[in-house]
């Protein structure tokens, strides 16, 4: 998940964002990489989530009722990155439970871009175990 800011190539964090399309569909919780370096803040939607965005956003059209939705109920990793957040547990944890979900989630990326049916039921419900 790590990237590098494509205007002055400091490091950059994943964060949930909140998103506005087109001025009146708000879209919760969409993870965002935030360029680290305050004096750039180059923010741009998380790459695995393009394809997830662009669907709703084919639903939704030119002209999208006023709405507010949850990218946590469509989006695996808004998901995860939500029920991370809610974590009580300290740094060393959740660092640690983020690093095995990434891996995971690399593996539930491929799994679906192999149309692996069986092989993502599994790894959804190991990530589930992870989250309890
Ligand atoms: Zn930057």
């Amino acid at each position: 998940m790590y990237k590098k800011c494509s205007r002055c190539g400091s490091g950059m964090e994943l964060v949930l964002r909140n998103v506005v399309y087109r001025g009146r569909v708000k879209i919760m919780n969409v993870p965002v990489h935030v360029c680290e370096n305050d004096a750039c803040s180059h923010s741009q939607v998380v790459d695995v989530i393009k394809a997830d965005l662009k669907k709703l956003m084919e639903e939704w059209g030119q002209h999208p009722q006023r709405q507010s939705i949850n990218f946590e109920d469509v989006s695996e990793l808004s998901h995860l990155m939500v029920l991370i957040a809610k974590e009580k547990e300290d740094a060393t944890v959740r660092e640690a439970l983020q690093e095995r979900v990434n891996e995971l989630l690399d593996l539930f990326l491929l799994a679906r871009s192999l149309g692996d049916q069986k092989w993502m039921h599994e790894l959804r419900q190991r990530l589930t175990k992870i989250m309890v």
